[in-house]
């Protein structure tokens, strides 16, 4: 896994970077939090990663990030002529195949345009990333067609919950509206003790009702929350949380590799438990057999 993990991809020259948008509708479910988990995970992999947090004002990519200190310039800095880009993209302190651009410190400052946006994003594509992430903000209004306006491809979230269901099915309207075809599903806050007493609806009910193919389940894990307030993504902890492990394979996904820890017949005793735990989530959340 390690080996897997660290495996330097050799990059080619020159190659469009994919443009992603994560996005939902509904505001906290989980958007920014898989932003900076696939990321972190997409650049431990060996690409070359640019983070885009387009949710102007109530900017927090870089808190989870734990990169807040080192944001001195932002994106309308660079507009307005005060600096230039590089000195806006972050450079991650553990993985320097990652980068961070901020929008903007401040809603009064804020001036973005569909225009502003496409340029900001063709300038970052010259710079030869491999994926270039961009966190949507909330709703469907100009905010959210900004940060779709560059993508070519899209991650929706949602939560298993009718509201946020909803919000996604309408999200994927607008993206289709706008000719991102490319879409996948990330369902976040699963709980495999609710889906089995028939509280929740399973992964597959989700995935059915909106018909967009999966990208990953995340389950509902407190360790999430810890790793927000620390500013470090769950992928990095050295402890394997089940969070953890289901953003990775939501990264392995979206690069084409296939999951891993899905064998789990070849477990050591002391890693029985969360094992056995992973197994449980893995079962409940019938996720379709990676395709190729
Ligand atoms: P959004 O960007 O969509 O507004 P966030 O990523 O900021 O959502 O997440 C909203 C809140 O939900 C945060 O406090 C975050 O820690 C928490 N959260 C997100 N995913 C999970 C999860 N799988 N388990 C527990 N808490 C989560
Ligand atoms: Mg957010």
């Amino acid at each position: 896994m390690t080996t897997d993990r660290l495996t330097k991809i050799s990059l080619q020259e020159n190659s469009q970077p994919r443009t992603v948008v994560i996005t939902s509708g509904k505001g906290g479910v989980g958007k920014t939090t898989t932003t900076a988990n696939l990321g972190m995970s997409i650049a431990r992999l060996g690409y070359r990663v640019a983070l885009i947090d387009a949710d102007i004002g109530l900017r927090n990519l870089d808190l989870l990030l734990g990169l807040e200190n080192r944001v001195l310039y932002t994106a309308m800095e660079v507009f307005n002529g005060e600096c230039r880009l590089d000195q806006a993209l972050i450079t991650d302190k553990r993985w320097n195949n990652l980068t961070v651009l901020c929008i903007s410190k401040n809603r009064q400052r804020y001036n973005l345009t569909r225009k502003n946006m496409l340029l900001l994003v063709d300038s970052i594509r010259a710079r030869n990333y491999d994926f270039i992430l961009i966190d949507c903000p909330a709703g469907i209004d100009v905010g959210f067609l900004n940060a779709i306006a560059p993508a070519e491809e899209a991650i929706i979230v949602t939560t298993p919950e009718i509201t946020s269901i909803r919000d996604a099915d309408r999200v994927a309207g607008l993206l289709e509206a706008s000719g991102i075809y490319q879409v996948k599903l990330l369902v976040n806050r699963v709980r495999a003790d609710m889906i089995q007493k028939n509280d929740m609806m399973s992964v597959r009910d989700v995935q059915e009702m909106l018909g967009i193919s999966l990208l990953g389940a995340i389950p509902e894990d407190k360790s999430v929350i810890v790793s927000t307030n620390r500013g470090e993504p769950l992928v990095l902890r050295k402890r394997l949380t089940i969070s953890g492990v289901a953003f990775e394979n939501a990264a392995r996904r979206l690069v084409g590799r296939k999951d891993f820890l899905t064998d789990l017949e070849t477990e050591t005793s002391n890693q029985k438990g969360m094992f056995n735990r992973i197994q449980k989530f893995l079962s409940t959340q019938l996720l379709p057999p990676f395709e190729e």
